[in-house]
């Protein structure tokens, strides 16, 4: 196996669904969002425990994704929280895959779609636009929208949900405009049922308002993040801990590689493309075969982004290439050898001195984009 490898512990993941699961209500549903390979992690393996942990659905974005886990033999629900093309639909509904819906052109698809495969009483949620501004019917329109729905005798009303746009942001601010989305959704909840429709399972907290916003889960809440061990932006453990909210999370991935070689540089030599950083003094240099191609972003390479060998940290040095990156680890060092583990990111149980959530921090992104761009050149190993 190459020596660049994302370890992924599925005890961590466990433990980090039981911390979500302890937030809950008694009777709020479970809807882990697996889309975009589990964030990087693994669909079918985290879907998997998922499953075994309670999940009531999952999410995911596209119509493969969702197919992914039923050729695993999942028979969990499965919510598909982006839209597809008029192409794709069949597929969908052969695999019992639950669309979000919002016009009447892609209703009726669906419709001509289950009609074709001989299904009836077909689920669809209705995606209502809050304040998101992406997918999603007006909120004072639901209640048409829902009739839509139920007239084409093929299909069913089976829930509705809406997307926050700011809950992973702390100021007051935001915290009202949430307030107000949520406001909104509830009235087109009601403007539902006032069309004489059950609305079925209303859900619209994300990763941040499950552990910020206890009085929004409704019926369900549908968290992607923490489940795979970051917080949620500014809504950190810090801040939870000052709401008496105590949950921590573990990350689930570890990406570790190997020193491959280990070279003398002299005062004046440089490294790497552009020849960004030019020796001060004598060094020694190890080379990583880890790089962009991997998902280590070239604008990682910049003051502040190190990674450990044996619990000590050590710098990059010139830009990241493609395949392999090099980082300073001083003249004759003797606590490293050739072959060594280097660990990039990950759960500091793992000796990992930041996690994907410090890279983001440092890099200007979040954790989401860190793990979810580690390409599918790096082997996932799963650690039980
Ligand atoms: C991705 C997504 C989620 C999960 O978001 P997190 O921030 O990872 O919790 C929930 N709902 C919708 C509609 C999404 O697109």
């Amino acid at each position: 196996m190459r020596a660049t490898r994302a370890i992924i512990n599925l005890t961590n993941l466990r433990n980090n669904i039981r911390e979500i699961k302890k937030l809950l209500k008694k009777q709020t549903r479970l809807c882990i969002s697996v889309k975009a390979n589990a964030y990087g992690h693994g669909a079918v393996e985290c879907a998997r425990v998922a499953v075994e942990e309670g999940a009531d659905f999952l999410a995911v974005a596209t119509p493969e994704e969702g197919v992914q886990l039923r050729n695993a033999g999942i028979k969990t629900p499965i919510i598909m929280l982006s839209l597809c093309s008029p192409e794709e639909i069949d597929l969908v509904v052969k695999n019992d895959i639950t669309p979000f819906v919002f016009d009447e052109e892609y209703i009726l698809y669906f419709a001509e779609s289950c009609r074709k495969a001989g299904k009836t009483c077909y689920n669809v949620h209705i995606a209502v636009d809050t304040g998101m501004g992406r997918i999603g019917v007006k909120p004072d329109k639901a209640g048409d929208l829902a009739a839509i729905i139920e007239k084409t005798s093929v299909l069913h009303l089976g829930g509705i949900g809406t997307h926050f746009a700011l809950s992973d942001d702390t100021e007051e601010t935001s915290k009202v405009y949430t307030k107000e989305q949520y406001e909104k959704f509830l009235s087109a909840i009601k403007s539902v049922k006032d069309a004489g429709i059950d609305p079925g399972i209303c859900h619209c907290a994300n990763s941040a308002a499950t552990l910020a916003c206890p009085d929004m889960q409704l019926d369900m809440v549908r968290p992607g993040i923490i489940v795979y061990g970051y917080y949620a932006d500014k809504v950190n453990e810090e801040y939870l801990s000052k709401k008496q909210i105590f949950v921590h999370l573990e990350p689930v991935m570890t990406l570790q590689t190997k020193v491959c070689s280990i070279r003398s540089f002299s005062k004046g030599e440089s490294v790497g493309y552009g020849r960004t950083w030019v020796a001060k003094e004598d060094t020694d240099i190890a080379v990583l075969p880890i790089g962009y191609g991997d998902g280590l972003m070239r604008r990682f390479s910049k003051e502040g982004f190190a990674v450990s060998i044996h619990g000590k940290t050590y710098p990059i040095r010139g830009r990241i290439c493609m395949d392999q990156c090099m980082i300073d680890i001083g003249k004759n060092n003797p606590d490293v050898h050739r072959w060594d583990d280097v660990i990039i990111f990950g759960s500091q149980k793992d000796g990992a001195h930041q996690s994907a959530e410090d890279v983001a921090g440092l890099t200007g992104t979040i954790s989401y984009e860190i793990t979810t761009c580690i390409t599918n050149r790096v082997p996932r190993v799963i650690h039980k």
